[in-house]
């Protein structure tokens, strides 16, 4: 990458997801798929989990492709989840790497909860079911079980699966208390990394709360948003572009591809950044590794 001058129009995908977490494909694949479809920085972020950077790192480098590490951490914020990416930062960092244990460490037992609800309203088996699809088992997450539930023919698709099974109030769905804002985002930062909100269009906040987001997580030291990501709208682009500038925030832009038959946005294939952000690049020229 150019590093005197970071542009706004450069084809980045900084989020996406592999085996390691609920991808379908391995960090190498991701790799090679990012650098056909002309991804020029790339960055894996797997669920809550560091242990596919070693291999991306490699398989980015043997292609040529700058890379920042990264990692998408589950929070809880005013009783909902919300996701902050960290990129660039020190994968090896203890706290970092401890944190992001302690925040996987619920998954096993909120996956057997899961199963326990399902079959309650008679579908057996879900936790088994969900673990033949699992590459980390203690990155078990919502996106396995789904998996099952198409296969095993209960849903004709994910989104199906979700909105009869998955979120708040339905059988499969067990509440959970993921890391808190300011752990995760000092996690991030003290590890030589910047922590960005993770599709914020997203997220079922009212303006006050959304408004309470952004100032705790700049307060924290918190420095990104995605204001492109394969789940936002022009609306959304526009909404967030506008966000960047009351909170002093740079963009950042991101696929969140998790498989080709699952994600509608492939890897690098995005809308460019609006030319009037800054781009999260800017600040991590010195964090890429080529
Ligand atoms: P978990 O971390 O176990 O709560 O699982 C969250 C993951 O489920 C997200 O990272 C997405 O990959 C996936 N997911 C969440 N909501 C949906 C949805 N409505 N449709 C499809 N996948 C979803
Ligand atoms: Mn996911
Ligand atoms: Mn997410
Ligand atoms: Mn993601």
């Amino acid at each position: 990458m150019n590093t005197s001058t970071p542009s706004p129009l450069l084809n980045a995908d900084l989020h996406c997801h592999s085996v390691v977490s609920d991808g379908t494909r391995t960090p190498e694949a991701l790799a090679e798929r990012a650098h056909a479809n002309g991804v020029e920085l790339w960055s894996l972020t797997d669920h809550d989990e560091v242990g596919g950077q070693d291999r991306a790192i490699a398989a980015a480098r043997a292609l040529g492709l700058p890379y920042l590490t990264g990692a998408e951490v589950s929070v809880t914020f005013a009783g909902q989840t919300v996701h902050i990416v960290g990129l660039g930062f020190d994968h090896h960092n203890p706290a970092l790497v401890q944190g992001l244990r302690q925040t996987r460490g619920g998954r096993e037992a909120r996956a057997r909860d899961m199963a326990d609800g399902l079959a309650q309203v008679g579908i057996p088996g879900a936790y088994e079911g969900a673990l033949q699809y699992v590459g980390n088992p203690e990155l078990i997450s919502r996106t396995h079980f789904a998996r099952f539930l198409v296969d095993s023919g209960v849903c004709k698709d994910t989104n199906e699966v979700f909105r009869k099974y998955l979120t708040e109030g339905k059988p499969g769905y067990v509440p959970h208390r993921w890391a808190a804002l300011g752990d995760t985002v000092r996690w991030i930062t003290q590890a030589g990394g910047v922590a960005v909100i993770a599709h914020p269009g997203r997220y079922p906040f009212n303006a006050t709360e959304e408004f309470a987001l952004f100032s705790e997580f700049k307060a924290h030291g918190g420095q990104g948003v995605e204001v492109v990501t394969g789940a936002h709208h022009q609306a959304d682009v526009v909404k967030y572009t506008g966000f960047c500038a009351e909170f002093d925030l740079q963009a950042s832009r991101g696929s969140d591809f998790h498989s080709p038959t699952e994600s509608h946005t492939d890897l690098g294939r995005l809308p460019d950044l609006p030319g009037s952000v800054t781009p999260i690049w800017t600040a991590l020229s010195e964090r890429v590794h080529t």
